[in-house]
């Protein structure tokens, strides 16, 4: 943490860390990075190359859209897969109101990384450690009775100067996490009996904000405004109420004090039923190992799940289902080689995967082939969005951004 914070002030890039001649200024930085495989030590062509000024770019929309909410990026499971370190360095640059991840890990990972704007920790289980959950200035989300009587004794104790904030989660409609409406006497009954503890904010999940219209929205809001006035009543008055994931934001619906965006910050739009001018920051990319022609009849990978009913052209290419390339897509979906789509055949297999380049003229040995993302070459020029591939693979976005595996280096680029 210490090395992190020392580091000179303008010694900004994460980037450029990635290059063998980079300053030694910039090579101390590598010690914020993700801790998957690092840049500096691929060999291998496949990676995940992630546009900070993407993410730049969709925290303006996001802001745009959130008209005046305080906007709290999500940046749970490494940052949807993208590395939350650099990830939150960057749109703490673009004046992000604060962070919210899922796990006190993935908070103690930002704080580790020199983050210093709020985090609040949504998952709700701090083990014992409610002393490292103050001890990093994180705050933390509670639903449970026995959350307050944890972080109260660490005050009662002297260990910590009170009134610890904290953020109470509403279950309006989830049924996952959060105080039920029904349960709400107990819990003001709990939070009289804990002066230690000030509720700084209120939040529920909606759980159905990607569809068509904001009518679930309007009637969990409506639960959470019940919720909000019964608490008023005892005495308990959050300054910050927050409700929104990206499909509310994008809807306007339950913007509310704050909104907490994940997904349109990586520029996927959620929900076939919302718009909005984001940009993918992420892009996957490796590159043809080897290439043959196959008569017909000849089978492909494991299985021989695909058989060749021409002359064929197979080019291999360097990721497979350990690297996070669902094997769903055998046989299904496709990559851009040359700025053009070359159908994946066979088995997608743990390394490595076969494309067929038959109509792309000129494919050879290490020419780049674009998982996800864009592509422009002398066969055309074309796009894989994460919608696509999760839509081959029966997958929604979420998961074709969080799989991509720690064994894919991520390098980040300014556009
Ligand atoms: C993941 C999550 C979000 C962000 O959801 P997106 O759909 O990715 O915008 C917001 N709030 C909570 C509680 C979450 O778990």
């Amino acid at each position: 943490m210490m090395a992190v914070r020392e580091l000179p002030p303008d010694a900004t890039s994460d980037l450029d860390a990635n290059d063998a001649d980079a300053t030694e200024s910039q090579r101390a930085i590598r010690v914020m990075r993700p801790r998957r495989a690092a840049p500096a030590d691929a060999v291998r062509p496949t990676r995940a190359e992630v546009n900070l000024g993407a993410l730049r770019h969709n925290v303006a929309v996001v802001r745009e859209r959130a008209q005046g909410a305080k906007v709290w990026a999500v940046l749970k499971a490494d940052g949807y897969g993208h590395g939350a370190p650099a990830v939150a360095r960057t749109l703490e640059r673009a004046k992000v109101d604060g962070f919210c991840v899922a796990l006190l890990e993935e908070a103690i990972e930002l704080r580790d990384a020199g983050i210093a704007a709020p985090i609040l920790v949504m998952g709700g289980y701090y083990g014992r450690a409610y002393d490292e959950v103050l001890r990093r200035n994180l705050t933390p989300v509670l639903y449970d009775p026995s959350h307050l009587e944890g972080f109260a004794r660490m005050v009662r104790s002297g260990s910590f100067p009170g009134p610890v904030s904290v953020h109470v989660k509403i279950d309006t409609g989830m049924a996952r996490l959060g105080v039920r409406p029904k349960d709400l006497p107990a819990f003001a009954d709990a939070l009289a009996d804990t002066p230690e503890i000030r509720v700084e904010g209120l939040m529920t999940h909606l759980a159905n904000a990607d569809a068509e219209t904001a009518d679930d929205n309007d009637a969990q809001v409506a639960r959470f405004d019940e919720a909000t006035a019964y608490l008023a009543k005892r005495g308990v008055r959050a300054k910050l109420r927050h409700a929104a994931n990206s499909a509310a934001l994008l809807k306007q619906s339950a913007l509310l004090d704050a909104v907490r965006p994940g997904i349109a910050v990586f520029g996927i739009c959620p929900s076939i039923h919302d718009r909005a001018d984001l940009q993918m920051a992420m892009r996957v990319r490796t590159e043809v190992v080897d290439v043959r022609t196959i008569d017909p009849g000849d089978p492909v990978g494991y299985g021989g799940l695909y058989r060749a009913s021409r002359p064929t052209r197979i080019a291999t290419v360097s990721m497979g289902y350990a690297d996070g390339l669902p094997r769903a897509l055998s046989n299904r979906g496709a990559m851009l080689v040359r700025g053009k789509r070359a159908p994946i055949v066979g088995a997608v297999s743990m390394d490595m995967t076969m494309l067929d380049v038959t109509e792309i003229p000129d494919v050879g040995l290490r020419d780049e082939v674009v998982v996800l993302g864009g592509q422009e070459g002398t066969s055309g020029k074309d796009f894989i969005g994460a919608e696509e591939m999760a839509r081959n693979a029966d997958q929604i976005p979420w998961e074709v951004l969080t799989q991509i595996s720690r064994r894919v280096p991520r390098f980040y680029r300014e556009p």
